[in-house]
């Protein structure tokens, strides 16, 4: 049982405020993954729960304990870094071994947990190597497993698979879940990555400038970011924007002017918009969403004749970037779409896929 709990948490280093006061419930045996740009706070976050950061306000509280004043020993927490930080001159045997020794376990014991957590991780037969003589792959496994065999009640990962090439990484993701559900323990995940974050998270929470955004499903993240920012962050290629404004017209419909394009859409669908009269907003489609072709026998589609820039083709599918009056808008189409550079294409988007957010707060509109 861990419930990591963080009443008013903030950080400061000097006059810089690293991490915003944060009230956040991380459930016990959850997968919670912190996700964000650079220097957004994330690692700072983690720090803060492992003790290595002291906090400048607020309690944090692990199963309801205050720990604010333990120290990292003390908060029985594993840390898994990027950077592995295995001790160079011991074997994986040894390594694993080091921290229940000085627990003054027994042998026999060690022996026993050591060569589990070894069959656990795929790394019996490098037991008896140290880590110069691993893969990067082998040596984050020992990592890992250096933390497993204190049975920790919450795991920290930081980055832990940024140094791997993207098929291990691929590899390690799925072992990472499928020791999550064995161990059932509490995990906070740092990552840059979304697919980490959205195929390992139970929940994700987003971050920007020391603030979490929004914490939520991976599923809810992508359908409802609820701020312009999110929308952003999460999904690749990232969601579309144009600028425009809302006009409700005397006879109660309400238009989307899309600005410098002199298109207007019908958008009486989203009564929320009425509010919005005449304000900066920003329409948002997700490139995926876009098609080349309209769907059969589906109402209410947008249209957009654009003009073809340039083709990313993948294999599975191409990434068609193009732009509407000016505004880039980036397709996500199947590789079977003729696509002819340059040249004018029409793309269409069903009306409920469309997302509103109000420019001068930032916030979706619903
Ligand atoms: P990255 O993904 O690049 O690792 P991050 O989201 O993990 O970034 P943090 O490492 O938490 O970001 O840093 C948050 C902010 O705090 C950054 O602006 C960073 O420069 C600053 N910061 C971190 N540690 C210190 C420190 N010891 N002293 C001063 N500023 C710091």
């Amino acid at each position: 049982m861990a419930v990591v709990t963080f009443d008013q948490v903030s950080k400061n280093y000097g006059s810089f405020q690293a991490l915003k006061p944060t009230a956040l419930e991380i459930r016990d045996k959850e997968f919670m993954v912190l996700v964000g740009p650079s220097g957004c706070g994330k690692s700072t976050l983690l720090r803060v729960i492992a003790g290595l950061e002291e906090i400048s306000s607020g309690s944090l509280y692990i199963d309801g304990e205050m720990v604010n004043q333990l120290s990292p020993k003390e908060r029985d927490i594993a840390v898994v870094f990027q950077n592995y930080a295995l001790y160079p001159h011991m074997t994986a045997y040894e390594n694993l071994a080091f921290c229940l020794k000085i627990r003054g376990m027994r042998k026999e014991d060690i022996h026993t947990i050591v060569l589990e957590t070894a069959r656990m991780l795929d790394i019996e037969s490098i037991l008896g190597r140290k880590p110069k003589d691993m893969s990067g792959g082998q040596r984050q496994r020992v990592a890992i497993g250096r933390a497993i065999v204190r049975r920790p009640r919450v795991f920290l990962f930081d980055e832990p698979l940024s140094n791997l090439d993207a098929r291990l990484r691929g590899q390690m993701r799925v072992e990472i879940a499928r020791l999550h559900k064995k161990l059932q323990t509490t995990i906070v995940y740092v990552t840059h990555d979304q697919v980490e974050a959205m195929t390992l998270g139970d929940r994700i929470a987003v971050m920007n400038a020391g603030e979490i955004q929004q914490i939520d499903t991976p599923d809810n993240l992508y359908r409802y970011p609820c701020n312009k920012f999110v929308a952003g962050f999460i999904g690749s290629p990232i969601m579309n924007f144009l600028p425009g404004s809302v006009r409700k017209e005397g006879t109660g419909r309400l238009l989307f002017d899309i600005a410098g394009s002199g298109q207007q859409l019908d958008v009486s669908h989203f009564p929320a918009l009425a509010a919005f009269d005449n304000k900066p907003l920003s329409l948002g489609i997700r490139p995926e969403h876009l098609l080349a072709a309209p769907v059969e026998g589906q109402a209410h589609l947008v249209r957009w004749e654009v003009d073809l820039q340039f083709v990313e083709r993948l294999g599975h599918e191409s990434f068609a970037m193009t732009t509407f009056f000016q505004h880039p808008l980036t397709a996500r189409l199947p590789a079977n779409t003729p696509l002819t550079v340059p040249s004018s294409i029409s793309l269409y988007a069903a009306l409920d896929q469309l997302h509103f957010f109000d420019e001068t707060t930032g916030l979706a509109i619903r």
